[in-house]
């Protein structure tokens, strides 16, 4: 039967704005994303049996319908008519509920996976509806790019050019943190508020790193740092080993210093305490 692997790359958010709670029980962000070099790999193979199994190692990985890859499998087999079924492996690198958007990455690696392994011939457009009923995050995967721009809840995405290869050393503390309960945290402050997506805007385009890093912000640290006080500490210690500048991914936990080059993240993950985190190298995909 026909198989494909598929490689399914991690984001950072390089900053985040949140402009206001929505109707719908949504937030209304500005966040610019960054693809980074580290990756899930996922097998899709098509089988007899006409059902979906999931499988994966990882504990906190659902291996039922509450995956995001079945559902994202399942949108298209039903919508396809596929009667395949699909035996889907998912080797995990990419920390779970980190910040780091995995499983929304698996999702639309699976979209564009099945795109090709089913035929189904879905342009860009069409698999971005998809992605964005999947969730927020989906859609900044279906483009092949290093940056984007994402509006809304994040689901849509503005492609950005930039000649920057960035590198970081990710820091992602062994807790779980929920993205709902940052959200529930945060109080929104309406008025005085800096636009920092667009201040970063212009470095990001010409590729000034250090005024990059200046630029660096998340709206969620706040909430963030009230329900764990103590990652304020894991931001001044990457600041003191030398960091350019550190910010939160996402609802965190995971939190990542911008640095000069490799060798300067290899340099500041040697003087990382691994006991109570994982530590991770990674540049711009
Ligand atoms: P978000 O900010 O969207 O919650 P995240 O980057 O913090 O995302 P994910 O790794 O995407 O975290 O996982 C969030 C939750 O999604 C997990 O608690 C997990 O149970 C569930 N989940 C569903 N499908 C997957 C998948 N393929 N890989 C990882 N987690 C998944």
């Amino acid at each position: 039967m026909p198989h494909l692997t598929v490689h399914s790359s991690a984001k950072v958010n390089l900053c985040l704005d949140v402009l206001g709670a929505r109707p719908d029980g949504y937030h209304e962000l500005r966040t610019v994303f960054e693809r980074i070099s580290l990756a899930d790999t996922i097998t899709l193979k098509s089988v007899k049996t006409g059902k979906i199994t999931i499988h994966c190692s990882h504990p906190h990985v659902p291996k039922g319908p509450k995956n995001l890859v079945y559902k994202a499998a399942l949108m298209l087999k039903q919508d396809f008519s596929i009667s395949a079924g699909l035996d889907i492996n998912i080797i995990k690198n990419i920390p779970v509920a980190a910040g780091l958007a995995g499983g929304s990455s698996n999702a639309a690696a699976v979209l564009s996976g099945l795109n090709r392994l089913w035929r189904l011939g879905l342009g860009q457009k069409e698999l971005v509806n998809y992605a964005s009923c999947l969730g927020s995050d989906v859609a900044f995967f279906v483009y092949d790019v290093s940056f984007a721009l994402g509006t809304g809840r994040g689901e849509i995405i503005t492609p950005l050019k930039s000649p920057a290869k960035l590198w970081h050393l990710i820091v992602t503390p062994k807790v779980k943190m929920y993205t709902r309960e940052v959200f529930a945290r945060l109080k929104l402050k309406l008025t005085n508020k800096k636009d920092n997506v667009n201040i970063l805007l212009p470095f990001l385009r010409k590729g000034d790193v250090c005024r990059l890093a200046g630029a660096l912000s998340n709206d969620l640290e706040p909430a963030i740092l009230s329900l764990r006080p103590d990652f304020a500490y894991l931001k001044e210690k990457l600041l003191d080993a030398g960091a350019l500048s550190v910010c939160f991914s996402g609802s965190g936990p995971s939190i990542y210093g911008l640095v000069r080059s490799q060798q300067h993240a290899f340099d500041l993950r040697a003087r990382m305490d691994k006991r109570f985190a994982q530590v991770f190298v990674v540049s711009t995909l």
